[in-house]
């Protein structure tokens, strides 16, 4: 099966469904930017004109494209200031000028737990643009595959068959897999101040488990080593991927580049009496308490509006900070922000002169390679005979430093042993991205942040995956602090909405576990 598309009822259940227009031209329209970027508007909202209900969302990442849909949904006339040409931010996709490609700047993958993500992609048009996948292949170099995939038993022993049957672990190693599975569903409440290493450690893992499973699959997933990964959001992620429901553990990747994915938010705002100003590169924001208005700048543009979200990533609102209203509770924020770090996340893209291989992804065992996607299979625009495929390696600040020549030469090297046919085929073209302030953390052992969507400042709400939504650094977590701080703007206007989406109910054995 050639990346055949999965409907997302099949593996999520019927959900309400969401008007549909026809977005994916808006978001064919929208990725023009990535080429020309439209010019600034020079219009301002006169302070004489009626604000009422108006808001100004800064940042076009998923956060504010979350936030300012949801918004223009309960009747607010948004406005969506973003620094850059496209939407997207961390999610993106441009013209790449060595290669002639428009590539995502990494891979981003959701899983049928991320429910607020989904309804998003529902909201404006998009959700059937990705491409649902519940088999998790493993391979070891040299060839050998494992596959994950749920079977038939009920929630939580339905990926119980997979692990038992994987060649990659051992006896032993799936002992240890399962006595930490049951472990985490059984035990006391992961602690806050605990590290998923000290807590591994004490749960007698086995080598194969460690090196296979929980520094794979897990600390690579969120982006962080063992040591830097809070114990509650580790246990959170084991329960909500593999032992919720077989739904939830299902891996959604974007058959069109994202900022074309991401573009479709413009034409939902536009259909809405909203707009977004690209190139928008807000440096101040003041609140009159007088007339109840923010008077936000960006360069030379001046805008005002009723209520202000601010949706940029912490090291932005860092920033931005001073240049808002000083209050203790803005001075206490700044002291919080310094407590979050930046982890990088590397993705080589390879383009080979014939197919390498007929899977669709996989995990890559033992190298410093750590995700294969094959997305010449499932993303139609690509050519279908060749091979593209964007190797990922999470949390590797020694991959990130080495120069664009090693690193791609390491990268095909590892691949070929994966797959033979790579020392055949011929390496047409490639490219390197390396993000440095990919994700953030704050270390174990560090006060967690606790942040929004309430701000220091009145009718001012703050987004952003950083905030606190329970959630890793993720689209999803994003995406729920966007639909928070509506939720928040909302009630701040006396309407007491319910947008952030439910998450997946448990299934089978699961609902005894809630
Ligand atoms: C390489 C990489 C791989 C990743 N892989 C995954 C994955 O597989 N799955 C997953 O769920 N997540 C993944 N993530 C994380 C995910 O991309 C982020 O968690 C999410 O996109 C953050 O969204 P955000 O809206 O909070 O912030 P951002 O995406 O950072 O958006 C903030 C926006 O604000 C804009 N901005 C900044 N300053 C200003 C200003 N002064 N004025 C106006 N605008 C401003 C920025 O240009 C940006 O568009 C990955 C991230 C990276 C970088």
């Amino acid at each position: 099966m050639r990346g055949d598309p999965v409907p997302l009822s099949k593996i999520l259940g019927d959900q309400d469904p969401v008007p549909q227009s026809n977005r994916i031209a808006a978001a064919a329209e929208a990725s023009r930017n990535l080429e020309k970027a439209p010019e600034i508007s020079s219009e301002a909202i006169g302070e004489s004109a009626d604000l009422k209900n108006t808001v100004v969302v800064v940042g076009g990442g998923v956060a504010g494209m979350a936030a300012a849909t949801a918004l223009a949904d309960a009747g607010f006339r948004v406005t969506l200031l973003e620094r850059r040409g496209y939407l997207g931010g961390r999610a993106s996709s441009y013209l790449h000028p060595g290669t002639g490609e428009i590539i995502d700047n990494c891979q981003h993958v959701l899983f049928g737990c991320c429910t607020n993500l989904v309804d998003f992609y529902r909201r404006i048009g998009v959700d059937d643009r990705i491409f649902w996948d519940s088999r998790m292949t493993l391979i070891e170099p040299g060839g050998r595959r494992s596959v994950l995939a749920p079977s038939g038993l009920p929630a939580p022993m339905h990926g119980l068959p997979g692990i038992l049957m994987s060649r990659c672990f051992s006896l032993t190693d799936k002992l240890s897999l399962a006595f930490a599975f049951m472990a985490i569903l059984l035990g006391p409440k992961p602690r806050e101040d605990r590290s998923l290493a000290d807590w591994l450690d004490t749960h007698l893992q086995s080598r194969g488990a460690l090196n296979r499973f929980w520094r794979l699959v897990i600390a690579s997933a969120l982006n962080a080593d063992l040591e830097d990964i809070r114990l509650p959001i580790a246990a959170k992620v084991i329960r909500q991927v593999f032992l919720n429901s077989p739904g939830a553990g299902a891996m959604g990747m974007s058959r069109i580049p994202l900022s074309d994915l991401y573009g479709g938010a413009r034409g939902y705002l536009e259909e809405r009496k909203g707009r977004i100003v690209f190139n928008a590169s807000v440096d101040s924001a003041s609140w009159n308490e007088e007339k109840r208005v923010w008077t936000v700048t960006a360069q030379s543009c001046v805008f005002h509006a009723e209520t202000l979200v601010l949706a940029l990533p912490f090291e932005a609102a860092a920033k931005l900070l001073p240049k808002m209203p000083a209050n203790a509770a803005s001075e206490a924020l700044a002291e919080t922000l310094k407590s979050i770090e930046h982890r990088p996340i590397c993705s080589a893209h390879l383009w080979f002169d014939r197919e390498i291989t007929e899977l669709d992804h996989a995990v890559l065992l033992d190298r410093d390679i750590h995700w294969m996607y094959h997305k010449s299979r499932w993303q139609p625009a690509r050519n279908a005979k060749a091979s593209y495929v964007e190797l990922v390696v999470s949390a590797s600040r020694e991959f990130a430093a080495l120069s664009r020549e090693a690193a791609l030469e390491r990268a095909r090297t590892q691949l070929a042993e994966f797959f033979p046919e790579v020392s055949r085929a011929r390496l047409v073209k490639s490219a390197l991205i390396k993000e440095m302030r990919a994700t953030f953390l704050v270390p174990p052992g560090v006060p967690a942040v606790h942040v929004g969507p309430e701000s220091p400042w009145p009718n001012c709400f703050l987004a952003g995956d950083w905030t606190d939504t329970d959630w890793a650094a993720t689209m999803e977590s994003a995406c729920r602090s966007g639909y928070r701080a509506a939720e928040a703007a909302c009630r701040n206007q006396g309407d007491p909405r319910t947008i952030l989406a439910p998450d997946l109910p448990p299934s089978g054995f699961m609902k005894m576990f809630v």
